[in-house]
């Protein structure tokens, strides 16, 4: 899968999709992160990307026309079967089954806005708009990173052990993973609950179940409400 991101700043997040499982992944060919100067698509010589708002106001807005450009230009190379997406706080949030859904895309193009945001007229040219919380950033390079992070998990291939994957919080159903323990069996007067040493693996997996719904009750009581509309990253696959 490929990922092009379009940003002021292409260069803050290299060094992010370097390391650990998404660094191997691009080594193994699994996935593509390409990261692009939205300068480079201005037309003029001081490469402006902004400019004041209509109706005034404070602050700078994001002009429409270099990330238009841009994503024409990617789409050029990548073809047309890419999914654009802007990334604002004043979109739709982003949850676990967009990642799995996007991990099954050729390529995903991600518009990083700064300043007071982008020209409401770039709605018009990208599939989506996405938030990532509902919290105000300075940039999109981050809400990019973390779209990019939870899809390349998901991408085949790129994690390794599904099982690890099924087991995670969201994962397939509206609810956080179990809590976790390793070793040293005691830590300062506290234990480790028993069921994990017995070895009984059908007893380990009830209790883990159990105990990941307590935890959800306890930190997330909003996601016990919510339709299960998620499916598991094999029925997916066959879905092709
Ligand atoms: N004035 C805008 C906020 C602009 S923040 C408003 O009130 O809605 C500047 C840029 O940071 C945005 O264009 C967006 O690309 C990014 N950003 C900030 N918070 C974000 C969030 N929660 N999710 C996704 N992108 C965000």
């Amino acid at each position: 899968m490929r990922f092009d991101i379009l940003s002021i700043f292409p260069d803050a997040l290299r060094g992010v999709f370097s390391i650990g499982v998404l660094g191997q992944a691009q080594e193994a060919g699994l996935i593509e992160v390409h990261l692009h100067d939205l300068r480079e698509y201005t037309d003029d010589p001081h490469r402006i990307v902004d400019d004041r708002p209509y109706g005034g106001g404070a602050g700078m807005l994001m002009k429409v026309e270099p990330f238009v450009r841009g994503i024409e230009a990617i789409r050029r190379e990548t073809g047309k079967n890419t999914k654009a997406v802007l990334l604002s706080p004043q979109g739709r949030l982003f949850r676990q089954t967009d990642a799995m859904a996007w991990g099954a895309l050729r390529g995903l193009i991600l518009l990083c806005g700064r300043y007071e945001g982008v020209d409401e007229r770039i709605l018009d040219y990208v599939d989506e708009e996405i938030s990532i919380g509902d919290y105000v950033l300075t940039g999109g390079e981050i809400p990019a990173a973390v779209v990019v992070e939870a899809t390349a998990r998901m991408t085949p291939g790129v994690v390794g052990q599904y099982d690890s994957v099924e087991r995670d919080s969201f994962y397939g159903k509206h609810r956080v993973g179990a809590p976790q323990y390793t070793r040293p069996p005691e830590f300062r007067g506290q234990g480790v609950p028993e069921v994990l040493l017995s070895g009984d693996h059908a007893k380990i997996e009830a209790f883990r179940e159990a105990e990941a719904w307590k935890k959800t009750a306890r930190n997330r009581p909003d996601l016990l409400g919510l339709r299960t509309e998620q499916t598991s990253i094999e029925e997916r696959s066959e879905d092709g």
